[in-house]
Parts: structure tokens; C-alpha cells; sequence
């Protein structure tokens, strides 16, 4: 199959080039990432591979359908960056990678929550600046604290596994309670009680009308004060503002972002640093000393890079034998993907 990859970047080139080794499926990488202006270059090809920034919207789908294009595939698991009801409409199957490394995404929260509790990214500066005072360094032990998930899926359930080993208890909240959670010792709650008594909130929900704001000026108002926030699913969960404000007056001491709200318009992915950032809600967001933030990388490792492109190739083989891919996603998917 002919296939056009946007959105490229060289570690794409080369781990999708790897699996695709000795099918004949014919990969031309593009760096634009897909949008309405981009699309005429997916024009002649079969599939499109795109990932979490590129816009398949309506118009794009239905741009696709006439230059031939009968396949999206996702190099994701999240498709919330896809118009379902549209592809349907303009006869595009979607598919994604549903399970990469639930690890690669659960070890990067873990990674934020100790970085930010023991401070870590602040002394690194100090040390090399020859500051070794530990004034404001001041951390907090993980044994014993009550940690709350959002989102009990595969990657909630492996971070669950790791806030256990540090001697946490576990509260839980997903429409579709999950058994491992349980034997895990994980008390299933409502986002209430879980906003209440937790002092580490983690975010493993996908985004849907459901989980939009879900971290919001309303349940901001039921934190406990100096509650730790960690968001590696997506930034739209986040009311950035609401947060903002229970930043500044405490009520939110710790805050770890993989993700952000408007990511694609300040530009993750791209080496920004010579530009001045033109969003005053993210420029906030940089001046506080408890906030950390990665430019959503918590999937990138080895591992969940080679299960990405192994699946995706996999994806594109059974839909070029059988004219269905492995992992699709359906219009009519309930909250909970398969
Ligand atoms: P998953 O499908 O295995 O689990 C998601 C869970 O969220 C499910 O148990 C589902 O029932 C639950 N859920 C659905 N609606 C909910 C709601 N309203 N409230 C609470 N829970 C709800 O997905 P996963 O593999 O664990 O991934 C979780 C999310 O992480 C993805 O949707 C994606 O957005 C994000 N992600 C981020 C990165 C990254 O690099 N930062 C990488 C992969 C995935």
C-alpha cells in the first residue's frame, strides 16, 4: 500500500521504515503535519499515518476520499483528533495502536509526581549553578499519601502498580471499574470523594465531551490544599485558568503536564526556542517553581516506539489483506475503547 506518514519526524523515518522492512507497503514520510492545506499531498495514496496534532477533520476526510485515501491510521492511542462521524461518512476506516507501552506513558507520570515532590528538577539547576543549599528543596515521603486516578485503563493501571510499590493507597474513578485496580487494594469512588481525599491526582482518561474540564474552578474548589496534579493523557482535561488561580492561591501545590489545552499552537514537536511564545496562559504557566512540564514525550521510549510502528504496519497489512485494519475505531465507539 501506498502511504503517506505526516506529521515525520526522523525517529518516525526510522522505526516505521524498521517494522515495514520486507512488506511492500511503500512509506512516503512528510514533516507537514496533515491539516486542510497539507492534504493535496496525501493525494494518490492509500492510507494516511497520522499522529496526535494532525487535524482530521471533515473537510480533510472528505479532501482524502477523492484523492483516493481509504485508510487513516493512527500512530496513537487517543483518536479525539479525528472526526469519526465524517470518516464514516466519507467511507475512511480509522484505526490506532490502542496498546503500546502502557508503561513508556505510566513511568513518565511516575517521573513527574517524584520530580516534583523531591524537587529534583529545580536542584539539578542549583547544583550546577554551585548552589548546594537545600532551603525550599523541602519534599514529602509517597508512603502512606492517598493517590487518585482518573482513568483506569491500561496505562492508570500500571501507574497504580508503582504508586502501590511506594506504600500508597489508591482511590479510583472510570465509568468501567477495572478488577486489576481492585486486587490492586484501589477503592472506586465518585470524582468528589476522589478530589477530596487524594493528595496526588493523575489523569489517564481519554479525551471525550465527558472528560473535557474535568479539572475545572469547581473541583479545584474540593482539593485538598496542595494537592499534586498530574496530567499525561491529554491537556484538555485541564481548565488551564481554573488551574492557574488554585496555583497561585495553593490550592494546587505541585503540578506535572505532559500535555497542555493549545499544544499544537504553541508548538510541541518543534524547537521553539528561538520564537517568542505568544500564549499568555502557557507563559504563565512557566513562571510558577512548582510547575513541570514536558512537551509530550511520555510515550517516547524505545519500546513504545517499536510497538507504535509494529502495530501501525500491522494495522496497514490486515486492511491491504482483508480490507479491515486490526485496531479500528468505529463511530459508534462507546466511552471506553476496545
Ligand atoms: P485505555 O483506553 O486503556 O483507558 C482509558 C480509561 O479511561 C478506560 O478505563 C475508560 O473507561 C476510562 N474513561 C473513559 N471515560 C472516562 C471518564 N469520563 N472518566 C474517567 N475515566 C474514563 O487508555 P490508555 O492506554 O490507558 O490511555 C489513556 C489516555 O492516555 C489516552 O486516551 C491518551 O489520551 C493518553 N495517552 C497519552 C500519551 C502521552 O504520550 N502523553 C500516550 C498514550 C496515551
Amino acid at each position: 500500500m501506498r502511504v503517506a506518514v505526516f506529521s515525520s519526524k526522523p525517529y518516525d523515518v526510522r522505526s516505521l521504515g524498521a517494522a515495514a522492512a520486507g512488506t511492500d507497503h511503500r512509506l512516503d514520510f512528510f514533516e507537514a503535519r496533515l491539516n486542510c492545506e497539507q492534504v493535496p499531498l496525501a493525494s494518490g495514496h492509500d492510507a494516511v499515518c497520522v499522529f496526535v496534532h494532525d487535524e482530521v477533520d471533515e473537510r480533510v476526510l472528505q479532501a482524502l476520499a477523492s484523492g483516493g485515501t481509504r485508510l487513516v491510521a493512527l500512530r496513537a492511542a487517543g483518536f479525539n483528533n479525528v472526526d469519526l462521524d465524517a470518516a464514516r461518512d466519507a467511507g475512511i476506516r480509522v484505526c490506532r495502536v490502542p496498546a503500546y507501552s502502557p508503561n513508556a506513558v505510566a513511568e513518565h507520570a511516575v517521573a513527574l509526581v517524584l520530580s516534583l515532590v523531591r524537587r529534583t528538577y529545580r536542584a539539578y539547576n542549583r547544583v550546577r549553578d554551585g548552589n548546594f543549599a537545600l532551603e525550599g528543596l523541602l519534599g514529602f515521603d509517597l508512603n502512606g499519601k492517598c493517590v487518585g486516578i482518573v482513568g483506569t485503563g491500561r496505562i492508570g493501571t500500571v501507574f497504580a502498580g508503582a504508586m502501590k510499590g511506594f506504600g500508597c493507597r489508591l482511590l479510583a474513578y472510570d465509568p468501567y471499574p477495572n478488577e486489576e485496580m481492585v486486587a490492586l487494594g484501589a477503592r472506586y469512588v465518585d470524582l468528589p470523594e476522589l478530589f477530596a481525599e487524594s493528595d496526588i491526582i493523575a489523569l489517564h482518561a481519554p479525551l471525550t465531551p465527558q472528560t473535557r474540564h474535568l479539572v475545572n474552578a469547581d473541583s479545584l474548589a474540593g482539593v485538598k490544599s496542595g494537592v499534586v496534579i498530574v496530567n499525561t493523557s491529554r491537556g484538555a482535561l485541564i481548565d488551564t485558568d481554573a488551574v492557574i488561580e488554585a496555583l497561585k492561591d495553593g490550592r494546587v501545590g505541585y503540578l506535572g503536564l505532559d500535555v497542555y489545552e493549545e499544544e499544537e499552537k504553541v508548538g510541541f514537536y518543534e524547537d521553539q526556542s528561538a520564537s517568542i511564545i505568544q500564549d499568555d496562559t502557557f507563559a504563565r504557566l512557566l513562571t510558577f517553581p512548582n510547575v513541570l512540564i514536558t512537551a509530550h514525550q511520555a510515550f517516547f521510549t524505545a519500546e513504545a516506539l517499536a510497538g507504535i510502528a509494529n502495530t501501525t504496519i500491522a494495522n496497514l497489512t490486515a486492511f491491504e489483506r482483508d480490507g479491515v485494519p486490526l485496531h479500528e475505531v468505529a463511530a459508534e465507539e462507546p466511552a471506553r475503547p476496545s
